[in-house]
C-alpha cells in the first residue's frame, strides 16, 4: 500500500497564502508524503472533488484545560475543522499545583471562565503536580492535538499558597516562580499566560492571583522565556486602553518573544479605538518587536426584550427599572419624567459598552400583527415610520406588546469595513474562541467557520487562501508548532475538508454532555465534511469516529532537551 489515506482531486489551500490548486494529497504514517497527481494504492480514498483541502485549524485561545480531561475531542472543536487546541490562556491553568491547593485553581476557573463547579469537581481527577505531568496525563487519550501555556495564576499559588491572592511576592517567592515557569517550559509548555483584568475575580470575590503581581514579578517570569529563547507570552490587561501599548512594547522589547494581547475589535461605542490600536501595534512591529493583537470573527449579538434585559445596565436609571416588578416597571417606562431621566443617562458622555445608537438596535420579533412592518427595521427607522422620537418609539412599541417585543443589538464586530481591515492585518491573530469557558453564556467554537462563511464568502473581506493562512500557518508559526499548519510533504496530516460554498456556523444550542449531565452550550457547523488528525478521520459529516490519534504538542524547550538526550 502506497498510502494509508488518499484525498483525491480536492482544491488544496495549503496554509501558506499561495493560490489554491487541484491536487491529490497522499498520507502515510500520520504524515503528508506527497501532493500532486498521485497514482499509488491507498487504504482509504476520499473523493474531495468540489471541496477545499486545508491544514486543520489551530484554535490558540481556549480554556479547555478541564474539558479535554473528559472529552478527547474538545467538542465542538473538530466539528468546525479544528485539529489542534491550545489551553492555559489568560493566566489560568490546572498546573503546576501542590496537593491541597487544587481548590484555589478551581475557584478561579469557576468565576473567570464560568465553568460549573460541579463539572470541575466531577471531571478533574488531580493526578499531577508539574505542568509536564499534567500534559503526560493526555498521552494516548486525545482525539485532537493539544498544547498548553503555563498559567501565572497557578504558578503564583504554587509558590505562595492562599497568600497569592493577598499580597506582593517576596524576592524569594519570585525566584521560586521562575523555577516553576522553567520547569513547565521544560515539561512542554508552549509559553506563559498572565491576567491583569480588573474584572477577573475568583468565586470568593478575591482577585485572581496574577493581578497582585507587579511589573517586576511579571517581567522576572517572562525573562525565563527570554533567557531560553522559547515560548509566547499571552496577556489580558482588561478594558482596552491605548496606554497598554507601552507595556506590550516594553515586554516585547525586553524578551524578544511574541507577545499576545487582547483584544482588537471594532466597537460601536469607541469606533476609532481599533485604528489607534492597529497604528500603535504597527509601530512596535516596525521597530522589530512582536505584539500580536487577538481578534474575534463572531460579532457579539444580544437579543433581549424589556422583561429581561441587561443591555442597559451601565445606565443607573435604566438598571434600576429592570429590577422593578414588571407592573411597576411598565408604569415607569410610560412616565415622561422617568423617560427624561433615561434620556439624560444616555447623554452622559462617560465610556460604556453600549453604543447608544438607535440606528443599530433592531426590532427582531413582534407580538401584534399590526406591528409586523417594524420587524427587521432599526429603532431609528421604526421611529420615523411612527413619527416619534427613537427612545419614545422603542418604549412605546415594547409597552404596546406587554414588553414581549424582541430586540436585537450588537456592540462589537458589526462594521464590515473596519472588521475587514482588522482581520486582514498581519499583526492580528484571529481567534478568541474561549472554548471550554463561559459554557452557559455562549459558544464560539465556530469562529473559523464564521470567518470562512460570513467574512470570506458573504462579505468578501479577504481571499479564501488568506483566511486559511490566518487559521493555520500564521498561528503555528507564532506558537512554534513544528510540522503543523501547512500542507507539505513531511508535515503532520492534520486536514480539514470543507465546502467553501456552504461552510458556516449554526446558532449555539443547549447540550447536557458535561460531567454528571451538567448543561452547557454547544455549536454545530455546516459544510465541514471531514476532519483528519495525524492521518486519521476523526469527524465525518458531523459524527466523531471514536479514533484517538491526537498528540500532545510540546514546546521548544522540551524538544531541545529530548533532542540532546
Ligand atoms: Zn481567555
Amino acid at each position: 500500500m502506497d498510502y494509508d489515506l488518499l484525498v483525491r482531486r480536492g482544491r488544496v489551500v495549503d496554509g501558506s497564502g499561495l493560490p489554491s490548486f487541484v491536487a491529490d494529497v497522499g498520507v502515510k504514517n500520520g504524515k503528508i508524503v506527497e501532493i500532486g497527481r498521485l497514482k499509488g494504492s491507498a487504504g482509504r480514498t476520499i473523493d474531495a472533488e468540489g471541496l477545499a483541502v486545508a491544514p486543520g485549524f489551530i484554535d490558540h485561545h481556549t480554556h479547555l484545560d478541564a474539558q479535554m480531561l473528559w472529552d478527547p475531542y474538545g467538542t465542538c472543536e473538530p466539528q468546525h475543522g479544528v485539529t489542534t487546541v491550545i489551553m492555559g490562556n489568560c493566566g489560568l491553568a490546572l498546573a503546576p499545583v501542590k496537593t491541597g491547593d487544587e481548590d484555589s485553581l478551581v475557584k478561579s476557573f469557576v468565576r473567570v471562565e464560568a465553568i460549573p463547579r460541579f463539572a470541575l469537581e466531577q471531571g478533574v481527577k488531580w493526578a499531577w503536580h508539574s505542568y509536564g505531568e499534567y500534559l503526560d496525563n493526555f498521552e494516548g487519550k486525545l482525539g485532537i492535538n493539544v498544547g498548553g501555556l503555563v498559567g501565572h495564576i497557578a504558578v503564583r499559588h504554587h509558590a505562595m499558597g492562599e497568600e497569592a491572592v493577598e499580597r506582593k511576592a517576596t524576592a524569594k517567592e519570585v525566584q521560586q516562580m521562575r523555577g516553576l515557569v522553567l520547569e513547565a517550559m521544560e515539561g512542554g509548555a508552549l509559553g506563559m499566560s498572565t491576567n491583569r483584568n480588573e474584572r477577573h475575580m475568583r468565586e470568593d470575590g478575591k482577585p485572581v492571583s496574577s493581578r497582585l503581581a507587579d511589573d517586576d514579578e511579571l517581567f522576572a517570569l517572562c525573562d525565563v522565556l527570554a533567557d531560553r529563547n522559547a515560548g509566547v507570552i499571552e496577556t489580558i490587561l482588561g478594558r482596552n486602553k491605548i496606554e497598554h501599548f507601552e507595556f506590550y512594547r516594553a515586554l516585547a522589547q525586553r524578551t524578544q518573544r511574541p507577545i499576545l494581547w487582547q483584544s482588537l475589535q471594532h466597537r460601536w461605542a469607541e469606533p476609532e479605538l481599533w485604528r489607534e490600536q492597529l497604528d500603535a501595534v504597527e509601530r512596535i512591529f516596525r521597530d522589530g518587536y512582536q505584539a500580536y493583537g487577538l481578534s474575534h470573527t463572531v460579532p457579539l449579538v444580544r437579543r433581549f426584550d424589556l422583561k429581561n434585559c441587561q443591555v442597559f445596565d451601565e445606565f443607573p436609571t435604566w438598571k434600576n427599572l429592570f429590577f422593578l416588578p414588571e407592573i411597576v416597571r411598565k408604569q415607569a417606562l410610560a412616565d415622561p419624567q422617568t423617560r427624561q431621566k433615561m434620556r439624560n443617562d444616555l447623554a452622559d458622555p462617560r465610556p460604556t459598552n453600549f453604543h447608544r445608537r438607535w440606528d443599530i438596535v433592531r426590532v427582531e420579533k413582534v407580538v401584534k400583527p399590526e406591528n409586523q412592518p417594524y420587524v427587521g427595521k432599526t429603532i431609528a427607522e421604526m421611529a420615523s415610520m411612527r413619527g416619534q422620537d427613537p427612545l419614545d418609539a422603542f418604549l412605546n412599541l415594547a409597552l404596546d406588546e406587554d414588553l414581549a417585543t424582541v430586540f436585537w443589538n450588537s456592540n462589537n464586530g458589526g462594521d464590515v469595513e473596519a472588521m475587514g481591515e482588522i482581520l486582514r492585518s498581519p499583526y492580528v491573530l484571529i481567534g478568541t474562541s474561549d472554548a471550554g469557558a463561559h459554557v452557559q453564556f455562549g459558544a464560539d467554537f465556530g469562529y473559523c467557520t464564521v470567518l470562512l462563511g460570513m467574512w470570506v464568502r458573504e462579505r468578501r473581506v479577504m481571499s479564501l487562501e488568506q483566511a486559511i493562512y490566518k487559521l493555520t500557518f500564521h498561528v503555528a508559526s507564532i506558537f512554534g508548532l513544528q510540522d503543523r499548519g501547512l500542507l507539505r510533504p513531511g508535515f503532520a496530516a492534520d486536514l480539514t475538508l470543507f465546502d467553501p460554498k456552504t461552510v458556516n456556523s449554526y446558532e449555539p444550542e443547549w447540550a447536557t454532555d458535561y460531567p454528571a449531565g451538567s448543561k452547557r452550550l454547544i455549536q454545530r457547523s455546516e459544510g465541514i465534511h471531514y476532519t483528519i488528525v495525524n492521518g486519521k478521520v476523526i469527524v465525518e459529516n458531523g459524527q466523531t469516529s471514536g479514533e484517538l490519534p491526537g498528540q500532545v504538542l510540546r514546546g521548544p524547550l522540551y524538544r531541545r532537551q529530548k533532542a540532546a538526550a
